[in-house]
């Protein structure tokens, strides 16, 4: 289904102006350029042909070269960028790239990695679930809109022009990634894996995306986050039609917590989108706040039976305008809503029209 390719709604509908954050790199660098954030990491960015316009990669010094973590989405642009940064002294400056490791696998993150792995002859360095859901989903690519997503809008109330625009963009994840390399190296929760002069360990994420992988350098103090920890806005927790009942909302509650008790607060996170920053636990701890100030509206908001597209309200400060903002909007709100159903606090159940009504198991209780 589709991934990272429409603009982020934070979960808490509000700016994410860190109370407690700071952001000591200064400036992002221009797409294709890069600046040094300590000897041996590089900052580099590259364009994205969405809202959300930019990304940002690592370079991180290897043994012979630069291992990348992440690698931009497969577009014009982007090849414009990469060969660009290649070259510069102030990105990679003309040496090889070693490895390829990616975060997870929406399109911004590995897009270019069969790229850069064939460019280089490099492996790619990846969870074995990110890597799988990957190849599915670029297998995807083309096909007709399957039944299961189509009735899956229609349950959340989607109205016959948002299910032809649906069918209509089904199957575009695979254009904007590179053919993945046929083979790669499992990247496991905990690892230890050396790059260059130093060990990164290997953390494990879930919610955002099935495995995704942060690394964590304990002797200089960065924490390569992904879109585990982003500052200012938050991260897309959806569910999608493949798995309509999943809870992605527990998984992402629980993995703020882990991460937060095995990284300390020291760290300068160096996350995928926006500024590199301190205050990974103050940040961490304001994520989780902001879900759980979003289910105390989406409870109020469940006095009533409601569908998925009518607690929009509850839950994002902006109105939900456009067939893509409609989709990553309806795939959070049943984050939400599959979170107090699966928690014992809400129930589910069809209308008369088939669409799904949710509502308070209390106010089921008081009627
Ligand atoms: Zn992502
Ligand atoms: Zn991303």
């Amino acid at each position: 289904m589709t991934a990272e390719t429409a603009p982020k709604v934070s979960a808490d509908g509000r700016p994410d102006e860190g109370l407690g954050l700071s952001y000591p790199c200064g400036t992002a660098p221009e797409s294709g350029h890069g600046r040094e954030i300590v000897p041996g990491v590089r900052w580099l960015r590259m364009h994205l042909p969405w809202a959300l316009a930019h990304i940002n990669l690592y370079a991180i010094a290897d043994d012979g070269g630069w291992a990348m973590v992440d690698t931009g989405a497969q577009t014009r642009e982007a090849l414009a960028n990469w060969t660009r940064a290649l070259a510069a002294e102030d990105a990679l400056a003309g040496r090889r790239i070693t490895r390829v490791f990616v975060t997870h696998m929406h399109p911004d993150h590995v897009g270019m990695a069969g790229w850069l792995t064939r460019r280089f002859d490099a492996r790619l360095w990846m969870t074995r679930l990110e890597y799988l859901t990957c190849r599915t989903l670029v297998a995807d690519t083309g096909r007709e809109a399957p039944d299961d997503g189509v009735r899956f809008y229609r349950r959340a109330g989607w109205s016959d022009e948002a299910i032809e625009h649906y069918r209509v963009r089904f199957g575009s994840f695979g254009r904007v990634v590179h053919a993945l390399p046929d083979s790669f190296r499992r990247l496991h929760d905990g690892e230890t894996v050396r790059i260059g002069a130093h060990d990164w360990r290997v953390i494990v994420g879930n919610g955002h995306s099935p495995e995704h992988a942060c690394l964590h350098n304990d002797e200089l103090k960065l924490l390569v986050s992904g879109d585990q920890v982003l500052p200012r806005i938050s991260s897309n927790v959806s569910v999608f039609p493949t798995e309509p009942d999943a809870d992605p909302l527990a998984d992402w509650i629980a993995s703020i917590a882990k991460l937060r008790a095995a990284v300390p607060d020291d760290v300068l996170v160096l996350p995928s989108h926006g500024e590199p920053f301190r205050g990974l636990h103050a940040r961490l701890d304001r994520l989780a706040s902001g879900h759980e100030k979003s289910l105390v509206r989406l409870r109020r908001a469940l006095s009533e039976p409601r569908r998925a597209i009518d607690v929009f309200g509850a839950l994002f400060a902006r109105p939900i305008e456009g067939p893509e903002l409609l989709g990553m909007a309806t795939g959070e709100s049943i984050a939400h809503l599959n979170h107090l159903v699966a928690r014992g606090e809400a129930v589910r159940e069809p209308g008369t029209d088939g669409v799904l009504r949710y509502r308070l198991r209390d106010a089921l209780a008081g009627a």
